[in-house]
């Protein structure tokens, strides 16, 4: 069948008031950017509804962007007929060989955002399941839960045909809910919390700390890559890394074992919080979970988060790391996060970190370092690049194979 548009249905938008307009322009907005690469759909605002005119474009691929987008409940494929009802009846029933199999049921439901139509809603649902039982005679009708529904939407230019709904991402669209900081480590659970910000309409921005030459290159594309792979849900996004080997060096000459990985967060944590404040962000996310290494205690957490009063949300906070991965898996970062180059807190991370530090004692050994010449030394290091959607910053294995060759 030749279908002729896409028909997508916003989430929870229509609960947001006054903000309404705004939330339906982003998402607009963030359609046209997935979308770039297909100049010509046409895309045609209604009320609570956007109508994707596939203008000869295949709706496969156009459907795979779709459904990373935020914001968007389901969407349907649609066929656009004439206004002419007997045409309909004949639509209707070349699509319901598309999509009967044998014991199935069905159901026609109509809409007519088009009131002066000649048919009623109750006509049309009437005429159209009988035309369709006359062609199979084997079918049930089923009001409940139907196998199959037909649904029929009359509009002026002409009445849309659809079947075939696919549930959308959901969430809100990226950008209403404003902008944050995300601290991406090259792990698993930061890239999930960055989706899951996301997800609930934050713009995120990347901050990456890395200490070379103690990390290498690979290290530092590897979370770039990772970036990458997000911007799949909510187009460029800003990768800000953050030279941390000064920092690390001086805290494992000046601080005891034990307090080294506590304070170095600290650090992470101050230089992420003056970030946010010259990018105008309002919050920060980290993929912490509760108990999973020694930093992320509820003491360790408290210790380091004792350096501001700016929010700091954990999108993964109370998941294990098996919910974690199946996330991973879902939004494909899980095979690039475990590639194994070294991160900054692994190289400089000691034997035995303290489980349970006091904030008294952190702050004492913390008050012999220069802590701002530190800071502002780091922020004069830092370098600010966009990685847009399709960026590749690794050889892909197939290249890797080319060059054994
Ligand atoms: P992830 O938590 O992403 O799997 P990880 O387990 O290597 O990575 P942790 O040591 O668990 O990282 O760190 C907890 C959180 O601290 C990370 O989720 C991330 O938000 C932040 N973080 C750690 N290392 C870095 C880094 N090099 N740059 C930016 N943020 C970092
Ligand atoms: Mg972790």
């Amino acid at each position: 069948m030749e279908y002729t548009e896409i028909m997508v249905r916003y989430g929870e938008l229509s609960t947001k008031g006054k903000n309404r307009k705004s939330f339906i322009d982003r998402l607009h907005g963030n359609v046209a950017k997935v979308l770039k690469d297909y100049p010509d759909l046409r895309m045609q605002p209604h009320r609570d509804r956007l109508h994707i005119n596939l203008n000869g474009v295949d709706a496969k691929p156009v459907m795979e962007k779709l459904k990373n987008v935020f914001g968007i409940q389901t969407f349907s494929l649609s066929v656009k007929v004439s206004r002419d009802f007997e045409d309909v009846k004949k639509k209707a029933v070349e699509m319901m060989h598309e999509a009967y199999k044998p014991g199935m049921s069905f159901k026609v439901g109509t809409k007519r955002a088009d009131k002066t139509y000649e048919l009623d809603t109750n006509q049309i649902n009437l005429q159209l399941g009988d035309a369709i039982c006359e062609a199979f005679p084997e079918i049930d009708v089923e009001m409940k839960h139907p196998d199959i529904k037909i649904s029929v939407e009359v509009r002026q230019d002409g009445i849309y045909l659809s079947y075939l709904t696919v549930k959308g991402a959901g969430g809100l669209p990226v950008g209403t809910a404003g902008k944050a900081m995300l601290m991406l480590s090259g792990g698993i659970d930061s890239p999930v919390a960055g989706y899951l910000a996301m997800k609930r309409g934050v713009d995120i921005e990347m901050v990456h700390f890395f200490s070379p030459p103690y990390t290498s290159e690979q290290a530092l594309n590897k979370a770039k890559e990772l970036t990458s792979k997000l911007t799949a849900f909510g187009g460029n996004i800003k990768f800000i890394e953050v030279p941390f080997a000064e920092i690390q060096e001086t805290i494992k000459s000046s601080v005891p074992e034990g307090y080294l990985m506590t304070i170095q967060r600290r650090f992470m944590l101050r230089l992420t919080d003056m970030i946010r404040e010259k990018e105008h962000g309002l919050a920060i996310f980290n993929g912490e979970a509760v108990g999973q290494v020694a930093s992320q205690t509820l003491e360790s957490m408290a210790a380091i988060n004792d350096v501001t009063t700016t929010p700091i949300l954990r999108p993964v906070a109370t998941m294990d790391k098996t919910e974690i991965i199946r996330l991973a898996e879902k939004i494909d970062t899980f095979n690039l996060s475990i590639q194994p180059f070294e991160d900054c807190c692994t190289v400089f991370a000691p034997p035995s970190p303290k489980t349970r530090p006091s904030i008294e004692k952190t702050r004492h050994f913390e008050s012999v370092l220069d802590i701002d010449g530190l800071l502002q030394r780091a922020m004069d290091g830092i370098k600010i690049t966009t990685v847009e959607h399709g960026n590749k910053f690794m050889e892909s294995d197939q290249e890797n194979i080319n060059s054994l060759l």
